[in-house]
């Protein structure tokens, strides 16, 4: 096979002593919301399994809590439990006995969304609306053993093994720092104190499971906390662990409140790895290292420079189950990669809704969202090659369908050719080189730079006609919104117009946001340079403070340019933004003295620049640029010319409805409907 020359050492097998991994690939560990859903250990077999089939070494569960008191509903406790999560490990076993599936065994301590959630002491985390109750003698001795009955349950149910998380700000991470952890008795104050509750989990799991068992823990080995946990720290907690009998160490790079960026699209690929590496070196068992490896060039070089035995690719492998084969088999350019967005993943799981992938929508949707050959294939013309018409057509072509895709503009991708050119967002060109090789794959006739007509379409007899031709920019009733100062974000994001020293964004959505980040850049792109990123961020991977970011201040650079971001809305900027994303770029636009003025209203834009009012104060901004990023419209010409033309036509994406729209659910609406034709 060609991926064993090409990526020798992820594809080697890990002998663990007591049973071999057959790769170094690890599915790493994502709550999905199946956990909780109706037949959704149904839907995870299904999931697991092409995951399985798509030549993973070793999955990892989403978090499982080991009490009522420690989770978000899903909890492993009792055989009838156990009995359920057999329907996930025979599926997996069955698929293939190689892969090893280890369930994680998730305490969320302080962050369980419930009032009785407990920790070491009441110390309430910043993104908890809990105080929680502090644990007595008794009540730590009943978490153990739930841990450690958990861990049984587990090896009941057919699982090779289990995860702890010990890190994220979750129970046996608050055992560890002085921050959340006041007490005074043998649970805290020193350290050895405060390691012993973590400590004694996996001891007490090892000593309930058995040896030939996998036990993972997975440490934080930088917190990116301020007053976190030292490195001398890590590594006494890395041994100690591994003296308690854990087979392997998993690292972690925060707590969910710390304020760095660790796996969103603005963190350069496998940006944390080397910390992995340092810890390894000091430990007798495998390590595992993770974040932002997406590649398995990126994976290859990880394991190829020794910073740790297996890789743990989580979201990856929700972006493409078949990731390990299509290394294998040298089809590396055929793998849909995860452009670390968040939009459907964990931006889902921290609002409450199941989880999928906005490249893949399949993705934890393998049962409900189905490609099947059709056997009548149809003659289908798509207009616009924007991720809906791309995802339509690869969709229908992959079902058999014959397909021919248009696009006025001469290269595929719509308005991700806008997108990937702004900084952070460079791993939209995985995306656009996707769905180019599918399109060569699926013989799709793919007719770039042309603007079809409606009589084209007649004459081309198709037997569907589907319209993706995405939107056209909002132009705002104002003022003075001809005056030369004025340019839209199409022209800025292409460099067609220039921009000058004083700006107003008119719009603080998505683009709004963008255009800032675009127009204050200066340098090389900290997505692209783990310096330049740990400049920005304030993190020091040399000298490891604590947290890694302990009196590290963030050092930003930016072009010469006084912006301001303005919106009519009430409400905060930027509240519209993913939840698990918006802070960094409200932070970053922040750092660069962006001025953010909501409850605006416009007046007018002349020579003076542009007149607002806020509070029904009116003032000017002495600007010689305005850039508007107002919103979208559907751009609906070619379909309201083929009204009645007798062709079957349906609209897709923004063509469909601009409101709102993102590349999520324009590639979701298209997958659906072309898997439905
Ligand atoms: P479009 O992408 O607009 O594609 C429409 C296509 O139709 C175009 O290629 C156009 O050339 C073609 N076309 C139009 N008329 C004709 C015709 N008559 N004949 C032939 N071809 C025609 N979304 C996210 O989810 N996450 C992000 O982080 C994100 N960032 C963004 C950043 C920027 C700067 C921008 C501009 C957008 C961003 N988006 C993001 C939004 C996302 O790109 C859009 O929601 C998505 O592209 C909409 O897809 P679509 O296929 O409906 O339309
Ligand atoms: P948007 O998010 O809808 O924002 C449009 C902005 O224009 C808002 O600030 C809106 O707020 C303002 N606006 C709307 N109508 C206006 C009018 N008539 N006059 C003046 N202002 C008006 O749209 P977008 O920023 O153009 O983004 C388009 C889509 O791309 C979005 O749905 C977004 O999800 C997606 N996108 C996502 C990301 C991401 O990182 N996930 C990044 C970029 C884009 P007020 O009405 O309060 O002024
Ligand atoms: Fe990756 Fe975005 Fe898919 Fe999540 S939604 S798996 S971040 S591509």
């Amino acid at each position: 096979m060609i991926g064993n020359d090409r990526y020798p050492h992820l594809f080697s097998p890990l002998d663990l002593g007591f049973t071999t991994i057959k790769n170094r690939a690890v599915m790493g560990s994502m709550h999905t919301g199946l956990e909780e859903a109706e037949g959704g250990f149904e839907r995870m077999a299904a999931y697991f399994t092409e995951r399985a089939r798509g030549g993973v070494g070793m999955i990892i569960t989403g978090g499982i809590s080991p009490n009522e008191e420690g989770g978000h509903g899903a909890k492993l406790a009792t055989a009838e439990e156990a009995a359920q999560h057999r329907i996930i490990t025979e599926a997996v076993h069955s698929t293939d006995p190689e892969v090893k599936i280890c369930m994680q065994i998730l305490h969320a301590g302080p962050l369980a969304p419930t009032e009785k959630c407990i920790a070491p002491s009441a110390v309430k985390s910043r993104i908890s609306p809990f105080t929680p109750i502090e644990l007595d003698e008794a009540g730590i001795e009943k978490q153990l053993d739930d841990f450690a009955n958990c861990a049984s349950r587990a090896k009941e149910a057919g699982y090779d093994g289990v995860e702890i998380i010990g890190s994220g700000g979750y129970l046996l991470s608050t055992f560890l720092v002085e921050k959340t952890n006041h007490r005074s008795d043998q649970w805290g104050g020193s350290y050895d104190n405060r390691m012993r509750f973590p400590v004694e989990a996996v001891r007490r799991i090892r000593l309930a499971v058995g040896e030939h068992f996998i036990v993972i823990f997975r440490i934080a080995a930088m917190d990116m906390l301020q007053g976190g946990m030292s490195w001398d720290e890590v590594v006494q907690l890395g041994q100690a662990i591994e003296q308690a009998g854990a087979s392997i160490i998993s690292t972690h790079f925060t707590w969910h409140e710390s304020a760095v960026p660790t796996i969103s699209t603005r963190v350069p690929r496998a940006a944390f790895t080397s910390v992995t590496g340092r810890l390894g070196k000091k430990l007798g068992i495998p390590t595992i290292t993770s974040n932002r490896i997406n590649t398995p060039n990126v994976a290859e070089k990880v394991l190829n420079e020794g910073h740790a035995d297996l890789v743990s690719m989580a979201r990856p492998m929700l972006a493409d189950a078949e990731f390990m084969n299509k290394a294998l088999e040298g089809r590396e350019d055929e793998i849909n990669t995860c452009i670390a967005c968040n939009q459907a993943c964990l931006d889902h799981t921290f609002t409450g809704q199941e989880v999928s992938c906005l490249v893949n929508p399949r993705a934890c949707h393998e049962t409900l969202l189905v490609y099947n050959k059709t056997d009548a294939p149809r003659r289908i013309a798509v207009v616009g090659a924007g991720p809906a018409g791309l995802s339509y057509a690869t969709v229908a072509a992959q079902r058999n369908h014959a397909v021919t895709l248009f696009d006025s503009a001469v290269e595929i991708g719509g308005q991700f050719n806008l997108a990937k050119q702004i900084p952070g967002k460079e791993e939209f060109y995985e995306t656009l080189r996707y769905y180019g090789r599918m399109i060569e794959l699926l013989d799709i006739d793919l007719q770039l730079d042309t603007r079809v007509t409606a009589q084209q379409l007649v004459d081309g007899n198709y037997d569907e006609v589907v319209i993706a031709t995405g939107i056209k920019p909002r132009v705002p009733e104002i003022e003075g919104i001809d005056h030369p100062c004025v340019v839209s974000y199409i022209d800025v994001i292409r460099g067609d117009k220039p921009v000058g020293h004083r700006v107003a964004i008119m719009g603080a959505g998505g683009i709004g946001f963008d255009v800032a980040e675009l127009i204050l850049h200066k340098g090389t792109s900290a997505a692209l340079d783990i310096k330049v990123f740990a400049r920005e961020w304030g993190v020091d991977f040399d000298q490891h403070p604590r947290g890694g970011v302990t009196g590290v201040d963030p050092v930003v650079e930016k072009a010469d340019r006084e912006v301001y971001l303005l919106q009519r809305k009430a409400t905060p900027i930027g509240r519209g933004l993913g939840k698990t994303t918006g802070w960094t770029h409200r932070l970053s636009l922040a750092r660069r003295d962006v001025k953010m003025i909501n409850a605006v209203k416009y007046l007018k834009i002349d020579d003076a620049g542009l007149h607002i009012a806020v509070e029904d104060k009116p003032q000017v901004l002495d600007v010689d640029t305005v850039i508007v990023c107002t919103g979208q419209l559907p751009l609906r010409t070619l379909y309201d010319e083929l009204q009645g033309s007798g062709l079957k036509v349906s609209l897709v994406g923004g063509a469909f409805e601009a409101g709102e729209l993102d590349a999520k659910r324009a590639i979701n609406q298209a997958s659906y409907m072309a898997a439905a034709i």
